[in-house]
């Protein structure tokens, strides 16, 4: 009989332990589905993140197109504002300087002055240019004008902007400012790279920009570096001017200086504006008798790879006074000489261009010839006609002005000098 209960409860174990072993084998079931539920949700999760990494490289990538199609599309309209654009700045009367020349300032560009001496029937003179600055515009005005211009260079253009003007009407200020190597009331010179820097930097996550600078000037149709770093440098030493290296330079003998930031910009300014002090000495105030030109070179690389050079062209000229050819002689002779004859070559290919003529006298002068590159085609051009607000220098003035419409004129589509 206890045999027979010993082996009841053994069967009772056996029967037990089966169900239990059923009980774990639902259970491995039961896991396994949910193994594989989770399995099937990673791998959809997965999916899902793959999409959706390659539709944010899509929206970047989409992202990136609209922002070029957008400066494309602002480079446009500038294009269609011209290629050649004339102003004028009338500076404010100096200390003790008393002035009633200006009848009409428009907001269409338009200008009217009158003669002091009223010589003329009734002395007044209408001009027209793209806009006219009076004696209250400040530099950030000027700037605020020409600031697509500047951003065009970062963009593929070449872009050259010229202060033309008798001596003592105010282009060395409205380029570098009142005093060279100074903060106060800065030109267009650091204006301009200043705001170079800052797309350069909005810009990095696509594109890698290197700034450079040269600084030369040309006197007696000779050019000299202002960038070496050499106290004393003996003058005249020209420099050749070729057609563009590989490096796209054409002055590849006068020093370039790569600039990061606009502190570099300005001690690098005044180094020049020392070297062209040095020189003046030998002849009396040769900075008004020497073109300067500061170029900025700007060299381009983006993600895909092209590189793209181009440079913006800053020209402080020489004074465009007349001087009577019969009470001068010698050296200041041979200097008139010149100046007459290069801002003459000036005149005819900003003409020649804004006329669209097949043939442009780019070889005619050392500054034209400089600059080749970067006039003309695809490239902006911008004059800056400055006049004294002076009642002596009327006679100046006019004669300023006219040289400025005759390069105006064409593009404007209107004659209307007196
Ligand atoms: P330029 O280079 O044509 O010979 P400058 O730029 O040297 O003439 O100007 C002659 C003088 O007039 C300088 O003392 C300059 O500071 C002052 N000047 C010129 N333009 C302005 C202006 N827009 N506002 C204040 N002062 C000016
Ligand atoms: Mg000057």
């Amino acid at each position: 009989a206890s045999e027979n209960k010993g082996s009841r409860y053994n069967q009772h174990r056996l029967r037990m332990q089966e169900k239990e072993l059923e009980e774990l084998k639902d259970l491995m079931l039961k896991t396994k589905k949910e193994l594989e539920e989770f399995q099937s949700q990673l791998q959809s999760d997965l999916n899902n993140l793959g999409s959706h990494v390659q539709k944010m490289s899509f929206d970047a990538l989409r992202y990136h197109k609209l922002v070029k199609e957008n400066r494309d599309l602002y480079n446009t309209v500038q294009d269609l504002k011209g290629n050649i654009r004339v102003y004028c700045r009338i500076r404010p009367c100096l200390n003790g300087e008393s002035s009633n020349v200006i009848d009409f300032i428009g907001e269409d560009g338009s200008l009217v002055m009158s003669d002091p001496l009223k010589t003329q029937k009734d002395g007044r003179k209408a001009f027209h240019f793209n806009r006219v600055f009076g004696p209250t515009a400040s530099q950030a005005d000027i700037f605020e004008e020409i600031q697509p211009l500047i951003r065009s260079v970062m963009d593929g253009y070449n872009v050259c902007i010229f202060a033309y003007g008798q001596t003592g009407s105010g282009k060395t200020y409205t380029m570098s400012g009142p005093s060279a190597g100074s903060f106060r009331d800065v030109g267009i010179n650091y204006l301009a790279l200043n705001y170079l820097f800052q797309i350069s930097s909005q810009r990095k996550e696509t594109i890698k920009y290197e700034i450079y600078i040269q600084m030369v000037e040309i006197y007696n149709e000779q050019v000299r570096d202002l960038l070496s770093e050499e106290a004393v440098i003996k003058y005249p030493f020209p420099y050749e001017i070729r057609s563009c290296n590989e490096n796209g330079l054409n002055l590849p003998d006068a020093t370039l200086q790569p600039v990061k930031s606009s502190t570099d910009v300005l001690s690098l300014m005044k180094l020049g504006e020392v070297n062209r002090a040095v020189s003046s000495t030998a002849l009396n105030n040769r900075s008004s008798r020497s073109h300067s030109v500061l170029t900025v070179h700007v060299h381009c690389k983006d993600k895909s790879g092209s590189t793209t050079r181009n440079c913006l062209h800053l020209v402080d000229l020489a004074g465009s006074e007349r001087v009577d050819k019969s009470q001068v002689t010698g050296e200041r002779l041979k200097e008139t000489q010149y100046i007459n004859k290069s801002l003459a070559c000036l005149g005819d290919v900003i003409t020649a261009l804004a006329q669209k003529n097949s043939y442009i006298p780019f070889r005619n002068s050392k500054l034209t010839l400089l600059l080749q590159d970067s006039l003309g085609g695809h490239a902006k051009t911008l004059m800056f006609a400055h006049v004294s607000p002076e009642e002596v220098s009327f006679g100046e003035t006019v004669s300023t002005l006219k040289f400025a419409q005759r390069a105006s004129t064409v593009e404007l589509g209107v004659a209307r000098v007196n």
